[in-house]
């Protein structure tokens, strides 16, 4: 059978856009290296943050607000729950990346939002102890998402309609040819009318013609038992992301299992090989994490309970990369990463469809442009 579009990659980007061609009746077809739900790419980990004012660029926040509408779609078309609203406490001094960036968003945008002192954020939830001269901007409308279900209901609804999808199957090459495209993997060659590579963390291997500035790093993830689990109820406590001296960490409420999940963004910035690097995680990386956090957050302090390693797949502007590649496109690459893309996905994937099948979309890509790589070369 012929396919008018084929998907590389079934994780975060992937599997949104396979559920967004099935829909719109193209003959699509996803193809993912490992199973569904594995554990060596960049979406596992059961939770990601979904935050409005957003600190990297303000040109974000119609996306978000975009991509939490398009969430509480796919939970009313999947029957789950995928998006948990908890408000968000960015936390720094009020000069910080992460606080003056977040503010800045929230302003321009007009989100609701707050911004308050270091002892009132204690008042107001007693697990925090933070220096005196650190502010809070609290936001109603963030919280986190379900990354690993979300994956699964685009996946499962994609099939639904009709989408066709091999996994364990892994794409060794991606080209155009004429007016068509060839993907070859290690069991056949499948030919379509375009082709989407969303392959995380392998992108750069699968057009490396492309040359793209890519760099994949390591990230640890911890689950902690917390001393206090009362402080931590999901419904009132909130998400949190604090930037001090050493790095921006974040956190999550306790969810079902009694457990906080805890991170540093950037946790390391050495660029591995996503097929070799380190996935242990030693008593260092522990430290990296509880050490700083344990001190402005004693009553999370506890025992690690789970450790996981995930892969950042960033480029130099810690933006993200969706286009179409120059002369050859019917090849369309997707890398929204970055460490903070995972959100976006169901409007990244609608937006993917749009790309693959008419060449252009409403939503707004430009900043995401292959193009200002060359730019920034030259
Ligand atoms: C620790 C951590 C915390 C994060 N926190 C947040 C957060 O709080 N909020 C947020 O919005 N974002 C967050 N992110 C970022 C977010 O998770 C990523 O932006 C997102 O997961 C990227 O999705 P993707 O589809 O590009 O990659 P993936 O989901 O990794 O999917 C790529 C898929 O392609 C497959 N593949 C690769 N090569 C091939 C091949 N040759 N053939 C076939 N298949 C192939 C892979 O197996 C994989 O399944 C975090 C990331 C990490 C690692």
């Amino acid at each position: 059978m012929t396919h008018d579009v084929i998907v590389v990659g079934l994780g975060a980007m992937g599997s949104a856009a396979l559920y967004h061609l099935a829909r719109r009746d193209v003959r699509v077809l996803g193809i993912e290296r490992f199973e569904p739900g594995h554990e060596r790419g960049s979406s596992h980990g059961r939770t990601r943050i979904i935050r409005h004012g957003y600190f990297e660029h303000p040109s974000y926040v119609p996306l978000v607000r975009r991509a939490a509408a398009m969430w509480r779609e796919l939970e009313a078309a999947s029957g789950g729950s995928l998006m948990t609203v908890t408000g968000i406490a960015e936390i720094g001094k009020p000069d910080s990346v992460l606080v003056s960036g977040t503010l800045a968003a929230a302003r321009e945008h007009r989100l609701p939002h707050e911004v308050i002192s270091a002892p009132e954020l204690t008042r107001r939830y007693p697990a925090f102890r933070l220096p005196s001269d650190y502010v809070a901007v609290m936001q109603p409308d963030a919280g986190f998402v379900e990354a690993e279900a979300g994956i699964r209901a685009h996946l499962r609804l994609a099939v639904a309609a009709g989408a066709d999808m091999r996994t364990s199957e892994p794409v060794i090459s991606v080209e155009q040819i004429g007016e068509r495209v060839r993907v070859r993997t290690e069991r056949k060659i499948y030919e379509a009318g375009v082709v989407i590579v969303a392959a995380g963390a392998w992108a750069t291997s699968l057009v490396p013609e492309l040359s793209l500035p890519l760099v994949v790093t390591r990230q640890v993830l911890l689950w902690v038992r917390p001393d206090q689990p009362e402080l931590f109820r999901t419904g009132w406590f909130p998400v949190f992301m604090i930037e001090s001296e050493v790095g921006i960490h974040y956190g999550f409420p306790m969810l079902d299992d009694g457990l906080l999940k805890i991170a540093k963004h950037h946790h390391d910035r050495e660029v591995v090989d996503p097929d070799s690097y380190d996935r242990t995680v030693s008593a260092a990386d522990e430290e990296t994490i509880t050490g700083p956090l344990f001190r402005m957050l004693p009553a999370a302090s506890g025992p690690v309970m789970a450790a996981k390693t995930c892969l950042y797949t960033m480029a130099p502007d810690e933006d993200f990369v969706i286009d179409r590649v120059p002369g050859r496109e019917r090849i369309v690459i997707a890398s929204p990463c970055s460490g903070h893309g995972f959100k976006f996905a169901p409007a990244i994937g609608q937006a993917l469809a749009d790309l693959a099948l008419t060449g252009r979309t409403a939503v707004d890509l430009r900043r995401f442009r292959l193009s200002r790589f060359a730019r920034s070369a030259g």
